[in-house]
């Protein structure tokens, strides 16, 4: 038994150190991701769930790493965020989202709305609000066009300062929306108490929501519920027309998932959309 004992607790090490050494690795290849220009973003459409017409678009971070090649954002961001180096990838989203909107502003997409994913460590940052103000305005942006998702962690994590935060970018007319709603440290009075008005139902609950009532209700209970509040809602994750239409009966504004679209590059957008229309 004492063997066996041992046994089991070196492997264990070697499990963590192995987790370790992969999170060493991936933070040493960070650091110069932004320099070499490693890093772009990828685009996924959520559209209306009532007309199809595309509303929104959602920033996703891809790295391809001259070292590692490409590294997943579920592996690479909790590496970032760790150290903090998440600040500086996170500003080299807004810039690049918000210059990506200018190209598309004078295009023949007009006027569209990017949503990008913000971590608790941005909002900390005094600097954030001046940052997002400088993008907006050296592409010349609308405010309203600028859409940031949070999680429900970055409410918890950083309390009473990121209630101000908040009201300031809503006052500016920047969109607060709640990212993967339902997941983790759901909260009903996270609804009411910070300025938010988007709720991203999360894609474990649309999953099934063809196949368990259980889900359905839930979902219904969710749309229910933001409705009453006022609040937009997006369900993400939607992979099959079956989904959509139950969405849609249940009055989820938005659509978002490989049903409707994969992540795809900027310059794949514009002939996207005119699909859309066409069909
Ligand atoms: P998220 O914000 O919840 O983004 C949605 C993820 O679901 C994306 O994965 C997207 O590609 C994927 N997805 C979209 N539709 C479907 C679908 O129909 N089925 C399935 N199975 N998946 C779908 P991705 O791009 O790998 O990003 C993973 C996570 O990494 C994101 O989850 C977000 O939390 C984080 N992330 C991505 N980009 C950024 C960024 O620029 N900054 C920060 N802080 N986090 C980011
Ligand atoms: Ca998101
Ligand atoms: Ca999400
Ligand atoms: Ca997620």
């Amino acid at each position: 038994a004492k063997k066996s004992g041992r046994g089991e607790v070196r492997f264990f090490n070697d499990a963590m150190n192995a987790a370790a050494k992969d999170a060493l690795v991936i933070d040493g290849a960070l650091r110069s991701a932004i320099a070499g220009q490693e890093f772009r973003l990828v685009y996924q459409a959520i559209t209306s769930a009532a007309s199809g017409a595309l509303t929104k678009v959602e920033a996703l971070l891809r790295w391809h790493s001259a070292s590692l090649g490409n590294v997943a954002p579920d592996r690479f961001i909790p590496v970032a965020e760790d150290s903090g180096m998440i600040v500086e990838i996170g500003t080299w989203v807004l810039n690049e989202a918000c210059r990506q909107l200018g190209v598309w502003k004078a295009g023949a997409l007009g006027e569209l709305t990017v949503s990008i994913n913000v971590s608790a460590w941005q909002l900390a940052d005094p600097a954030f609000v001046g940052l997002v103000q400088q993008a907006l305005e050296r592409n010349s942006l609308a405010p309203r066009q600028l859409e940031l998702e949070l999680t429900e962690r970055v409410l918890i994590d950083n309390g009473g300062e990121v209630q101000s935060v908040l009201a300031q970018l809503r006052g500016m007319g920047v969109g607060i929306s709640l990212d993967d709603f339902g997941t983790g440290y759901s909260s009903l009075s996270y609804l009411t108490q910070f300025h938010l008005n988007t709720l991203k139902i999360d894609r474990a609950f649309v999953m099934n929501i063809e196949h368990s009532e259980r889900s359905n209700n839930l979902v219904h209970a969710i749309i229910a519920m933001g409705q009453s509040l006022g609040l937009q809602l997006v369900a993400e994750g939607v992979e099959t027309a079956g989904q959509a239409s139950i969405l849609r009966q249940l009055g989820c504004h938005h659509l978002q998932g490989y049903h409707i679209s994969l992540p795809i590059p900027a310059d794949e957008l514009p002939a996207f959309a005119c699909r859309l229309k066409s069909a």
